[in-house]
């Protein structure tokens, strides 16, 4: 790596940390530090913002306060506690990292390669982990990072190829203080979040890189991202079969693909003639009548679109196939992991439920 990107970076390094303890916000890992609260809030910040992590933190500590608690949790109480952050895989491996670490190491390990084999750790959860909870010098590089980093140096490559990460990833691992290595991480990060910000025109008045950032006049050209592929559109009826005792039926989607193990509802593709929905119940072993379309949803996933219009279909007779329970509305809510792609119809079915006196 380059000797003169080392020496920029060690220039600005004691501003950047002095920088960080006068100015991190209050969080609820950063009051109290272990490795397991660094690691489950580390997890769900990949996901969302931080006050939106907030609660969530609390509410899954408070259900499961440690590693032994985690390892031992229901599937479906884990994904319970996880709706509404979505990307439910990480979730699954929180568990199965927690059973392996149980296993092998009696608990979470110190160091960055053993942290690193355990499922869903990847670069960066493994390098903030141990770095913040354990003090080892090894980098955490994410979005907010590579951000600081492509401004700072004012980098025309492509950013979101492995390349440039690698490139920062060992410049990091170079200037990165012995001393204090998780406030060195923090600190970059909590930049990166709240002074050389995602949208918008960065802080650089109060950046503690001012002096040296390269991109400072032209930040918004920073970091260079390839454009961004299309989405594909998919079409679905959800189909919401209910019956007069205001119970309605859901489905357990497939263990792989998306949303995988989740509850939703039986679909069919956009373009089926609502006229053959009787006939196709028929033969699913679900007879209904068809009684409208109810609402209508667009969910954007990182990578397609789902146009979906719920269809509500009275069942003749009650029955629920494989993977399928017929639940009244109260149940479906407390027991079982909807996702947000669904959560639309629930609701609205819910009302529906309310106007027909249907007890929910
Ligand atoms: S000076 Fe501005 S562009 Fe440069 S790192 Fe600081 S906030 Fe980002």
């Amino acid at each position: 790596m380059n000797r003169e990107k080392e020496a920029a970076v060690l220039s600005v390094r004691d501003a950047l940390i002095k920088w960080y303890q006068r100015e991190k916000r209050r969080l609820p890992w950063r009051e109290e530090v272990s490795p397991y609260r660094v690691w489950i809030s580390e997890v769900m910040l990949q996901q969302t913002r931080v006050e939106a992590v907030i609660p969530y933190f609390h509410r899954f500590l408070k259900a499961l306060p440690d590693l032994d608690a985690l390892a031992k949790v229901d599937d479906d109480f884990l994904r319970k506690l996880w709706q509404g952050l979505g990307y439910y895989n990480r979730a699954a491996n929180l568990k199965k990292a927690a059973v392996l670490a149980k296993e092998r190491y009696g608990g979470l390990p110190s160091d960055y390669e053993s942290l690193l084999s355990l499922p869903g750790f990847g670069e960066y959860t493994a390098g903030a982990v141990a770095s913040i909870a354990f003090g080892q010098p090894v980098p955490a590089v994410d979005g907010n990072v590579i951000r600081v980093l492509s401004r700072f140096f004012a980098d025309e490559e492509n950013s979101a190829s492995s390349a440039f990460r690698k490139k920062y990833r060992r410049l990091l691992l170079e200037t990165i203080p012995h001393d204090v290595p998780g406030a060195f991480n923090q600190a970059l990060m909590e930049l990166g979040a709240t002074v050389c910000i995602p949208n918008g025109a960065p802080h650089c008045d109060c950046c503690p890189l001012k002096e040296g950032c390269l991109g400072r006049e032209t930040p918004l050209s920073y970091p260079v991202k390839p454009e961004k592929k299309e989405k594909t559109t998919e079409s679905y009826l959800v189909l919401l079969y209910y019956n007069r005792k205001g119970q309605l039926l859901i489905r357990r989607r497939p263990e792989k693909g998306l949303l995988a193990s989740l509850w939703g509802f039986p679909m069919v593709p956009g373009d089926t003639p609502l006229a053959f929905l009787e006939s196709w119940s028929e033969e699913n072993g679900k007879p209904a009548s068809f009684r409208g379309i109810l609402c209508r949803h667009r969910h954007i996933f990182t990578h397609k679109i789902w146009e979906m219009s719920g269809v509500l279909m009275e069942l003749k007779e009650d029955g629920a196939g494989e993977n399928e329970v017929l639940a009244n509305f109260s149940d479906i809510q407390t027991g079982y992991p909807v996702p947000s792609a669904f959560a639309p119809f629930l609701k609205e079915t819910e009302s529906f439920f309310v106007h027909k006196k249907f007890t929910i």
